[in-house]
């Protein structure tokens, strides 16, 4: 059976997570929404209020009696840090229950020439960002959020891509002796999502696929506002899905996978390949050329860029509807340089992903495409952070 500090918890959310969706509210109005009596819905915000969470805006119309006092949410009652580490580097951001972000710092691609020096690195740029933090004493506590295999219970890293002799490394532990606050830690796919989802409106109760294109193709998978989680903490490897039996090998030693089709290397080369084999092009013989210089080609128009890139999205439609009639999303987040590529190109892909989904899922899907940015993910790691303490996600 359920305890009463149980109920009084998840009644307490309800009341707060109503100000989420609405500008201002006044306690008939909760009753009214809510299966909670008057008494009960007074004494949560009275609640609310004494812990800053939210304010009185004023009073509404009246229905007869005295006008009622109307209750917003207080957006700097709380503060967070989020730190992201990905390929680009590391960013952090400062910010506030509403999703506001106060401060931001960031280090471009650093070379850690081993652990002890990575967790210097981001307790320097946390030390950094508490001192900008508006007010010490509504200050939560901070996320951080790797790339890898992360044991979120426990802080681990239990797998560091960039750093090989980084496994099952307390980061938590190290990182809150160097800074002296709350740290939790958390696998940085994904976190870009959060600050998509929270704070957590009426859509986040619908389910949500979170697809990054960059170094690789990988996916994240959100119910209500909550990410699906792996056995091993490995989940949503939508590169690794077979889709050509026996084809080209991918870097994972599989056959046929999405990425060896689809991924932003994958395209690059291949557009690279033809100009030395004499197409004429835009795209760069004798230089890299990066995804951003790629997708500026494809939104140009140049014709070679454009085959080279409808020829990958098609794979990758493919694999996004696979998922799609299995899981049966709301909506889908397609992150990476490729939302440069132009409205039209843009198009073309929502219109191959309903293509090969099952009608009725795609006639009801919300594609949208959201440019690559560390900072989204810190922010996302933040707000993570926020609500978890808060109790709103666990
Ligand atoms: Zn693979």
């Amino acid at each position: 059976m359920l305890s009463m500090s149980y109920h009084s918890e998840s009644n307490k959310l309800e009341v707060l997570h109503s100000f989420f969706d609405s500008a201002s509210l006044s306690a008939p109005d909760i009753v009214k929404a809510s299966a909670l009596s008057r008494p009960t819905v007074d004494a949560l915000l009275n609640e609310l209020l004494s812990k800053g969470l939210i304010s009185k805006r004023g009073t509404g119309q009246s229905t007869g009696g005295r006008k009622p006092v109307l209750f917003s949410l207080n957006g700097t009652g709380r503060f967070s840090i989020g730190v992201a580490v990905s390929i680009p580097g590391i960013s952090g951001v400062v910010v506030d229950l509403s999703g506001t972000i106060h401060a931001s710092e960031s280090i471009a691609l650093p070379i850690w020439s081993s652990g002890e020096d990575f967790v210097s690195c981001v307790a320097e740029l946390i030390l950094r960002l508490i001192a900008k933090v508006p007010d010490a004493k509504r200050f939560q506590g901070i996320g951080v959020a790797i790339p890898g295999l992360v044991d979120q219970e426990k802080g681990i890293s239990v797998f560091f891509s960039r750093l090989s002799n980084f496994f099952n490394a307390p980061l938590k532990d190290m990182l809150e002796k160097k800074v002296g606050c709350s740290v939790s830690v958390s696998r940085y796919l994904g976190s870009a999502a959060y600050s998509q989802l929270l704070p957590l409106q009426n859509n986040a109760n619908k389910s949500l696929m979170y697809v990054e294109l960059a170094e690789g193709i990988e996916m994240a998978l959100f119910y209500q506002g909550r990410p699906y989680r792996g056995h091993i903490l490995n989940e949503g490897g939508l590169g690794h899905m077979v889709i050509e039996k026996g084809g080209r090998t991918c870097l994972c030693g599989a056959k046929g996978c999405l990425e060896a089709y689809a991924s932003n290397r994958v395209l690059i080369d291949e557009a690279k390949l033809q100009v030395r084999n004499g197409v004429v092009s835009k795209v760069p013989q004798d230089r890299e050329m990066d995804e951003n210089e790629f997708y500026y080609l494809v939104r140009g128009n140049d014709p070679l860029a454009l085959s080279v890139a409808e020829k990958g999205i098609d794979y990758l439609a493919l694999g996004i509807a696979n998922v799609v009639n299995l899981l049966n999303p709301t909506k889908i987040i397609i992150s990476g340089a490729i939302a440069s590529a132009g409205e039209g190109f843009l198009d073309g892909i929502r219109t191959r992903i309903r293509h090969y989904t099952l009608k009725a899922l795609g006639e009801e899907l919300d594609i949208v495409f959201l440019p690559f940015r560390l900072e989204e993910g810190a922010k996302g790691v933040a707000l993570l952070r926020l609500y978890q303490d808060l109790n709103i996600l666990n």
